[in-house]
């Protein structure tokens, strides 16, 4: 799929001189019309977050707190971010939280999701004599829908276990803690409507029943997030269709709250990297990027090929042949020192030549905020934001 033509001529732009491209793009317009869909999906009066942790650049994170109803952050860092961001509210989770942040969190007026029983007692140590309302992290006994990584229904550092949560609540009560709900953030990139819509339909109705049983005054259910987009194609989980059946599934007095990360981002962002060198050897032809793993490591940590559009650019300055290939397959490789550095192989391409450019789209969640950006010590991409 090639990038839109706005954010083709802004790379364009900056390729008429200067040195070798290598920039995000990120459009904030994106950001706001898919924040408007997944609205849509959940039922009215949702609480719709963003989860900070897929783009923390502070022109996204902005412009995503301007349109969600607040910020799910998972470190103090996040937080800072989010209130600078001039988040609306914040929830605060994660499986290790200092007391600093704790401490933090409490002073930002962020609900927090409590994760265990020592952080259960820090949080009421720290809070004593009254305390703000938390939500319990929930690993449940039943599996996750299904998509790229299950955080529930299985081991994980996540959440305390269901089958701990009486004697959790019970603590809670003891310590002085209001539990106001459960946080079931079960599963990433699900691209299963259906799945999806079954899972908060089933995440309410199990709230609903455990706090009846447990005496606990339900005031909130959050599902997380894990609203997927597939990289490999154009598919995205179905809105539209995740939205007709989780029609009228809302509980009354009951706060649905939902964390979308890459679904609101993911499509917002490219990645592209001007050819440095065009080579073959042992019968296989690379690009080599200005750019790589380093800035877009999602593909080498997933292990898969992820898609690109060739931008062609006319200008040449060397006075001999540029290198070029056509109608052939390429692996589009970074500019680190390990075979590792791949973004995409046996691409197709009709023609190639060194000094094109390479968009990789779909780049706006989890590319640059999980690389390992200092490893090589090369200069860092520029970042455009439309
Ligand atoms: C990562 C995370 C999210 C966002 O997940 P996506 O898959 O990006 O939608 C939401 N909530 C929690 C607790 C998370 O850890």
């Amino acid at each position: 799929m090639a990038a839109p033509e706005h954010v083709r001529a802004a790379l364009t732009a900056r390729t008429r001189g200067g040195p070798p491209l290598c920039a995000y793009v990120y459009d904030t317009a994106a950001l706001r019309r898919r924040a408007t869909q997944v609205r849509a999906a959940f039922p009215p009066g949702t609480t719709m977050l963003y989860a900070v942790k897929a783009n923390g650049h502070p022109d996204v994170v902005r412009a995503l707190a301007g349109v969600c109803d607040g910020l799910e952050v998972a470190s103090g860092g996040e937080l800072r971010l989010a209130l600078a961001a001039g988040a609306r509210r914040v929830v605060f989770g994660g499986p290790g939280k200092t007391d600093a942040e704790l401490a933090a969190a409490r002073q930002a007026g962020a609900l927090l999701n409590v994760e265990s029983e020592h952080e259960l007692r820090r949080v009421a140590a720290d809070r004593a004599p009254a305390g703000q309302p938390v939500a319990i992290r929930v690993n449940r006994a039943a599996a996750a829908p299904v998509g790229s990584h299950a955080m529930t229904g299985t081991p994980t550092p996540f959440g305390v276990d269901e089958a701990h949560l009486p004697d959790l609540l019970e603590l809670a009560g003891r310590l002085g803690v209001p539990v106001a709900g459960f946080h079931l953030h079960a599963v990433s990139n699900s691209l299963d409507a259906a799945g999806y819509a079954r899972f908060v339909t089933d995440a309410l109705a199990w709230s609903r029943s455990v706090a009846a049983r447990h005496g606990v005054d339900l005031r909130l259910v959050n599902v997380g997030g894990g609203l997927g987009v597939d990289y490999r194609g154009a598919a995205t989980i179905d809105l539209a269709d995740l939205g007709r059946r989780l029609h009228g599934a809302a509980l009354p007095g009951v706060e649905l709250i939902v964390e979308p990360g890459r679904v609101l981002a993911a499509d917002a962002g490219w990645y592209a990297a001007q050819v440095l060198d065009l080579k073959t050897t042992h019968g296989r032809t690379f690009a080599v990027l200005r750019g790589g793993t380093h800035h877009f490591r999602l593909p080498a940590a997933w292990g898969y090929s992820h898609p690109f559009s060739v931008l062609p650019v006319d200008r040449w300055p060397y006075p001999w042949p540029r290198p070029q290939v056509a109608a052939t397959t390429v692996d589009a490789v970074g500019e680190l020192c390990t075979p590792r550095d791949v973004l995409a192989r046996d691409v197709p391409v009709a023609r190639l030549r060194l000094g094109d450019v390479l968009i990789f789209g779909r780049a706006g969640a989890y590319g640059w905020d999980i690389s390992h950006h200092d490893f090589l010590r090369h200069d860092p991409p520029e970042f455009i934001v439309l």
